[in-house]
């Protein structure tokens, strides 16, 4: 490892909403942050096509060109935008450490972790041949697209009654495949599903393939894992929501998570467990995962951050 380690006030680690919302923040308060962006500089909505829900773009604005658009906005202020992933944390002193790429050493006054959430896929090659054709990860974000058109969803969590209830608002009919013969939601969410009367629900089913015509989706190859019967579904779009995972394994041991690495963080704020390192955007939320509500937490944690450096300050001299 190299010897020479640089000293920041605020390092942020992650270049979605959130992190460019605190860099946006940081920076304006004149904490000079230097932002680390990952493996995927901009995030998950650099994977995504049209995004019509967040506010200030009222034609609607493709994913890749709004983080490009944040990014510019957060450079402007003078936040030191790096390429670059942070493979390990020491939190143990009031002086947080990190290491970048393996190799170079960071030492920062407070740390704003906005390292996001993957979805995580089925795995199939069609899934990621249709990804952003049809196929989608986010009812909230892509639904309206399939507006009064038939579709499917994948999964039997929370996420997926949450989100099959949100399409059965907008489309025709909605199709939810459910690999056991039961739910894992909770009562409340299933009921929902049950009474939703253009919800059909697909019991021990998997998805073998997803159709298309070389440019959207036409429908879905499936199998009944009881009786081995395969059929073929006509959907226009196919929605995944088997879960999420996000991305804290670096801070594991480190700071408090959840069963599924999700950062808690204290009630009504961003601070974590250690003092000076702050959590924001899907890093630290399982319910919501919008982009603009990321963008919020990373306000949050840049407004923290600043008056945690404020107080700092204020007691040494
Ligand atoms: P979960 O891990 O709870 O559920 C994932 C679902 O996807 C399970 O039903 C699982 O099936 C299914 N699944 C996983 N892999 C596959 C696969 N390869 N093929 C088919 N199905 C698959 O994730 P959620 O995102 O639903 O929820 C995450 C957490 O967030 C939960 O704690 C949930 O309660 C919470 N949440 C709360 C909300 C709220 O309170 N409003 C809203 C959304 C989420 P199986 O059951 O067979 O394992």
């Amino acid at each position: 490892m190299s010897q020479e380690t640089e000293h920041v006030h605020c390092l942020i680690i992650g270049s979605g909403p959130a992190g460019y919302t605190a860099a946006i923040y940081a920076a304006r308060a004149d904490l000079k942050p230097v932002m680390y962006t990952g493996i995927v500089p901009g995030g998950q909505l650099t994977q995504t096509t049209d995004v019509e829900n967040f506010p200030g773009y009222p034609d609607g604005v493709m994913g890749p060109e709004m983080m490009e658009d944040i990014r510019k906005q957060a450079e402007r202020f003078g936040t030191n935008v790096r390429f670059g992933y942070i493979t390990s944390v020491d939190f143990t002193g009031p002086v947080h450490k990190v290491v970048v790429d393996e190799h170079k050493a960071v030492t920062a006054d407070t740390v704003i972790i906005a390292t996001g959430a993957s979805a995580k896929w089925l795995g199939l090659e069609s899934e990621q041949k249709y990804n952003g054709f049809g196929v989608s990860a986010c009812a909230v974000c892509d639904g309206f697209f399939f507006k009064g058109q038939e579709v499917a969803i994948v999964g039997a969590g929370d996420t997926a009654a949450e989100e099959a209830t949100y399409l059965a608002k907008l489309c025709k009919k909605v199709h939810m495949l459910v690999r056991r013969d039961e739910f894992r939601a909770s009562k409340a969410m299933v009921h929902r599903v049950l009474n939703t009367p253009n919800i059909e629900i697909h019991y021990n089913t998997e998805t073998k393939e997803i159709l298309g015509n070389g440019q959207n989706v036409t429908g879905i190859r499936v199998l009944n894992n009881q009786t081995s019967e395969e059929n073929t579904i006509p959907v226009e779009g196919f929605f995944v929501a088997i879960g999420h995972k996000p991305n804290t394994d670096i801070f594991k041991g480190w700071l408090e998570m959840d069963e599924t690495g999700y950062l808690i963080t204290k009630p009504d704020s961003t601070e974590t467990n250690i003092e000076g390192v702050y959590a924001c955007g899907d890093a630290q939320d399982k319910i919501f995962r919008q982009a603009v509500t990321a963008a919020g937490t990373g306000c949050m944690a840049a407004l923290e951050a600043e008056r945690y450096l404020a107080a700092k300050e204020h007691a040494v001299a």
